[in-house]
C-alpha cells in the first residue's frame, strides 16, 4: 500500500527503496536459515538501495517522507500542470543553429531521456568533437535524474566515447552558466525546467535543475512542445533567449554534423 499515492517523477525513488527492502528481506531470511551468503548479499543489496534512494531524494531536494506521503506528480500535482506559461516558442532551423554553434566559444550540452530514445549519443559525440576542433569549449552537464535510470546518461555517453573530463555536474556548470554562449538541450525537459526555481505553484518547485535559461542562448532539441516524464509545462520554451530545434534528436544532431562538415 505504500506505493499507491506515488506518482510521476517519484517512481524511481520508490523502486530503489523497494529494491533495498528486497535486500533486507533476503538478509533476514539468511539469518533464519543461517545462510551466510544470503546475509551478505542481502545486506549489500539493502544498503546500496538505501544509498541510491538517498542520492535521488537529494537530487530532487526532497525528503524520503515527502516522497512517500505527498503524492507528488499525481493528483494535486497534475492539476497544476498547465500553469499557462504565456509567450511564443521560436523555432530555429539546423542551418541557423549551425551558424550559432560555429560562432560559439563555449557550449554546454544537456542530454536527457530523448537522447536515449533517439540513440543520438554517437552523433552528439561527433558534434562535440567538431565544436572542439573549431576552438570551442565543450562540456556535458548531466543531471542525476536525467533519463529513466540512475547513470543513464553517463552510460550512453561512455558508450559513445565522450571523454570523461568533459562531463560535469549541475553544481559545476550552474554558477558559470551566464558565460556560456550556447546551451544545447538534447531531449531533456524536466531537468532543465526553470519552473523549479521560479514558480512556487509548480510540483517540481525546489528541485535542483540545470539553469540552461541563464546561458546567452539555449537551443532545445525535441520533436514537439510535449511535456516530459513529470507531465508539466516548461516555461523554458518561451524565454526570449530560447530556440526550438524540432525533430528526432538523432536526425537534427546529424544535420548539424553535416553542416559542420560541409561548412
Ligand atoms: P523528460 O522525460 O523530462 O523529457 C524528455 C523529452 O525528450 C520529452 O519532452 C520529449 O519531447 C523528448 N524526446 C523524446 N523522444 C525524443 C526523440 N526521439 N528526439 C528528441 N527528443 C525526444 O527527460 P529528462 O531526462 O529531462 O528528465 C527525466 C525525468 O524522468 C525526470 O522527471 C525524472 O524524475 C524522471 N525519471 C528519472 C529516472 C532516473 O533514475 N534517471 C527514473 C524514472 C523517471 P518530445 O516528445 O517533444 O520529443
Amino acid at each position: 500500500t505504500s506505493v499507491i499515492p506515488i506518482g510521476g517523477a517519484d517512481m524511481p525513488v520508490v523502486i530503489s527503496l523497494l529494491n533495498s527492502y528486497s535486500g533486507i528481506a533476503a538478509a533476514a531470511a539468511g539469518f533464519i536459515i543461517l545462510n551466510n551468503v544470503l546475509i551478505v548479499a542481502g545486506s549489500l543489496v539493502g544498503a546500496s538501495g538505501i544509498i541510491l534512494t538517498q542520492i535521488m531524494c537529494k537530487a530532487m531536494n526532497r525528503s524520503l517522507a515527502n516522497v512517500l506521503f505527498s503524492g507528488f506528480g499525481s493528483g494535486a500535482g497534475s492539476s497544476k500542470k498547465s500553469a499557462g506559461y504565456k509567450g511564443e516558442a521560436k523555432a530555429i532551423s539546423a542551418e541557423d543553429t549551425y551558424l550559432m554553434l560555429e560562432a560559439a566559444r563555449s557550449v554546454v550540452i544537456v542530454p536527457g531521456y530523448g537522447m536515449a530514445v533517439a540513440q543520438a549519443q554517437h552523433a552528439v559525440r561527433e558534434l562535440g568533437e567538431l565544436l572542439q576542433a573549431n576552438g570551442c569549449e565543450v562540456r556535458y552537464a548531466i543531471h542525476p535524474v536525467a533519463g529513466r535510470m540512475p547513470g543513464h546518461m553517463n552510460v550512453l555517453l561512455a558508450e559513445a566515447n565522450v571523454p570523461y573530463e568533459q562531463l560535469a555536474e549541475p553544481q559545476d556548470v550552474n554558477p558559470v552558466m551566464g558565460t556560456v554562449d550556447v546551451a544545447m538541450v538534447i531531449g531533456a525537459n524536466d531537468v532543465v525546467n526553470p519552473a523549479a526555481r521560479e514558480d512556487k505553484s509548480s510540483p517540481i518547485y525546489g528541485m535542483p535543475v540545470i539553469n540552461v535559461d541563464q546561458a546567452k542562448t539555449v537551443i532545445i532539441l525535441k520533436r514537439s512542445m510535449a511535456s516530459g516524464f513529470a507531465g508539466i509545462d516548461n516555461p523554458l520554451f518561451f524565454k526570449d533567449n530560447a530556440r526550438m530545434l524540432f525533430g528526432d534528436a538523432k536526425a537534427t544532431v546529424s544535420a548539424l554534423v553535416s553542416e559542420f562538415k560541409s561548412g
